[in-house]
């Protein structure tokens, strides 16, 4: 058999409406089932090259924010799964800015001993208009919460790129630099 590169899960977790389809439609790649989610969300794969090395990323958007019981099972299980993860909120949305920083909570909670990669991303910039949440007010967040952090308009596609390969990069370094 041949060898495989490393393949990674990343599971995007955020509030409803903030652009996380759209940000792994931008991502791409091929629909597949992913055999670890037995609750029916769906994954993207696709190989990327970063820093001159091939990876695959797997990338989940099955988050649900309902609280029903079955949604709860889900939602715990999205935070037991992922190799890294992608906090995602609106610039135009502030609640979805305070979503983001519980959904931290909840994943420093569920892994507490691991130091998995998160990125913390401000999607929506194109809305220069609707902004609530300044460039400044993400970077503080980020940085008390310990993430990386991104701002990134899916409808300009921009920064998008950069997003995933940020990614990469943040599972090699807590990997050894591979
Ligand atoms: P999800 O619920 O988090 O998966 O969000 P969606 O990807 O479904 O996006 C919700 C709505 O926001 C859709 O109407 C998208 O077209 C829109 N949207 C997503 N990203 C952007 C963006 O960067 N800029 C603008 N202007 N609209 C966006």
């Amino acid at each position: 058999p041949r060898l495989r590169e490393p393949r990674y899960r990343v599971v995007l977790l955020g509030d409803p409406g903030v652009g996380k389809t759209s940000l792994v439609n931008l991502f791409a790649g091929v629909q597949e089932r992913d055999p670890l989610d037995q609750h029916g969300g769906v994954a993207y794969e696709r190989r990327l090259t970063v820093d001159g090395e091939e990876t695959t990323l797997l990338v989940l958007d099955a988050w649900e924010s309902e609280q029903r019981d079955e949604e709860s099972q889900r939602r715990s299980h999205c935070l037991q799964i992922g190799n890294a993860y992608i906090i995602v909120y609106s610039v135009t949305d502030r609640d979805s800015f305070e979503s983001a920083s519980e959904l931290r909570i909840h994943l420093r909670r569920a892994r507490q001993a691991e130091d998995i990669p998160i990125i913390l991303v401000g999607n929506k910039t194109d809305l220069v208009r609707c902004r609530e949440v300044s460039e400044e007010e993400g970077q503080a967040c980020a940085a008390v919460f310990d993430c990386k952090f991104i701002e990134t308009s899916a409808a300009l596609q921009h920064n998008v790129d950069e997003l995933f390969e940020g990614v990469v990069r943040q599972i090699r370094l807590r990997q050894g630099g591979k």
